[in-house]
């Protein structure tokens, strides 16, 4: 189960165990737990009301995870005799009734675990209660955007995002043990990174009390909308940083993602050029375009391949429906393939747009891409490679990319957030002790009211509490 919910964990962890012993239970107990061996194989039996005290402790439990989670493992389960019957004797038997496949890319490309009814009822339950756990948070972010007036609030940026981040790449760094040491995140970083797997305000971007209006104006307000447009602000969770050009964010963390696109590909033995100049001069001789990347020599039909990479932000002007979360990512993909498809047809090279995304999505045409390009290449070496060998390079690739994306994305937003703390320290503060002050602590506000009231009864515990302690030690 590795590092999960913990809470989770332990609801599972009880009501599993005892199904797992319940063998042992009914040769101590025989009067409590029968298991007889009949003609449709074990048949469990508990007389409920024997054990009344035992029977809650496990129902208990049961219960909550019932609740929480109606159609999971324990639907329709109401006795300890159904439980032990079902999870017990048919254990066996769930486990070879393969669920029907979903053909999903994801799983085969070794990024997503197949999925299964089977297996053991602990790990069951936890999924259905993790599950749970996802589908409220869901609930509960898109309530809060929908209560706001418009979409660009911070609680509608932070629905958006968080429903980029639900995917089989985004948080693949975490996985990632032995990341190149080029890829390892200072404390800050990995502060900055949990921040931005969690959308949960991030501490070091400045927060708008923290400033006074004036100076909050010119800081936090970013002019890259243009005059005549609604400002952007630097919002808590640094999006609006990573998505700036102001900031010169996008253009960081494309480039970095261009060079570790180069290194593994020639890792694969791949001839690969970076930025190639003239390409396309043969056909017009002012010709510019330069696409990011051009492969001499590419496993598969011989054409030469360009890839043009592209980290596309989640929650501008191209995302018009919050769940559709591979829309921006697709609209840069059809853009690109206008701008170069033709031009690159012509010249007798493939046109590849490798889109990504800045939580670390990355688009099905280049995953497929790379994904064939090293099975290729593993099977010239060895025809009868297995497919779980090819998985696991497949999964190193994604890992890389991921902790690429993340690492020069939450460095930018550190860099900016610094550069803002820095413009606000230099101008002398105006600000009131009561702008400054955490509102917990505030002496104006009805905490300290209420503090004040206390007061009295506060002394009285403290002495009480100390003299017991004095007693006791
Ligand atoms: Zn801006």
């Amino acid at each position: 189960m590795g590092l999960g919910c913990m809470k989770s964990v332990h609801l599972a962890a009880f009501p599993a165990s005892m199904v797992a012993v319940s063998a042992y239970l009914a040769k101590a107990y025989p009067s409590w737990i029968q298991i007889q061996v009949n003609n449709e194989g074990h048949e469990v039996r508990v007389m409920e009301d024997l054990e009344p005290f035992t029977r809650d402790q496990i129902m208990n439990p049961v219960n909550i995870i019932k609740q929480k989670m109606p159609q999971g493992a324990l639907q329709g389960l109401d006795s300890l005799s159904a439980i032990f019957q079902q999870f017990f004797v048919g254990a066996s038997h769930l486990q070879n009734q393969q669920q029907e496949q979903v053909q999903d890319q994801n799983v085969l490309y070794g990024l997503a675990g197949k999925i299964s009814k089977g297996g053991l009822l602990q790990s069951r339950i936890y999924n259905d209660l993790v599950k749970n756990l996802g589908l409220s948070l869901h609930q509960e972010l898109k309530n809060k955007a929908d209560e706001q007036a418009t979409r660009d609030s911070d609680e509608g940026v932070r629905f958006r995002v968080f429903l980029s981040l639900q995917n089989y790449t985004s948080g693949m760094w975490l996985l990632l043990y032995n990341a190149h040491k080029a890829y390892k995140l200072a404390p800050d970083e990995f502060i900055t990174s949990c921040c931005r797997r969690n959308i949960v305000g991030n501490p070091f971007i400045l927060k708008d009390k923290q400033v006074n209006a004036d100076m909050r104006q010119q800081t936090m307000v970013c002019t890259c909308a243009g005059p005549n447009r609604t400002q952007l602000r630097v919002d808590p969770f640094g999006i609006h940083i990573l998505q700036c050009p102001n900031f010169g964010t996008p253009t960081r963390v494309h480039d970095t993602l261009v060079h570790m696109c180069v290194i593994l590909l020639r890792t694969l033995g791949l001839a690969v050029s970076l930025e190639p100049i003239g390409l396309f001069d043969n056909v017009n001789a002012d010709d510019n375009r330069r696409p990011d990347i051009l492969i001499h020599n590419p496993y598969g039909e011989g054409q030469r391949v360009i890839l043009d990479v592209a980290v596309t932000g989640v929650v501008g002007r191209s995302r018009c429906s919050d769940e559709d979360v591979d829309q921006p990512m697709r609209i840069r993909f059809n853009q690109k393939k206008a701008k170069y498809d033709h031009i690159a047809r012509a010249n007798g090279l493939t046109f590849i747009p490798a889109i990504f995304s800045h939580t670390g999505q990355i688009h099905d045409t280049i995953k497929g891409w790379m994904f064939n390009q090293i099975k290729m290449k593993m099977e010239l070496h060895d025809p009868q490679v297995q497919s779980d060998k090819i998985k696991s390079v497949m999964r190193y690739w994604t890992g890389q990319l991921s902790a690429v994306i993340n690492k020069t994305a939450s460095r930018a937003i550190l860099a900016v957030a610094a550069n803002l703390v820095d413009k606000v320290n230099s101008t002398p503060p105006t600000a009131s002790s009561s702008d400054q002050c955490e509102d917990i602590m505030d002496a104006n506000q009805e905490n300290a009211q209420r503090f004040m009231e206390d007061m009295e009864l506060l002394v009285l515990n403290q002495d009480h509490t100390q003299s017991n302690l004095r007693s006791e030690g």
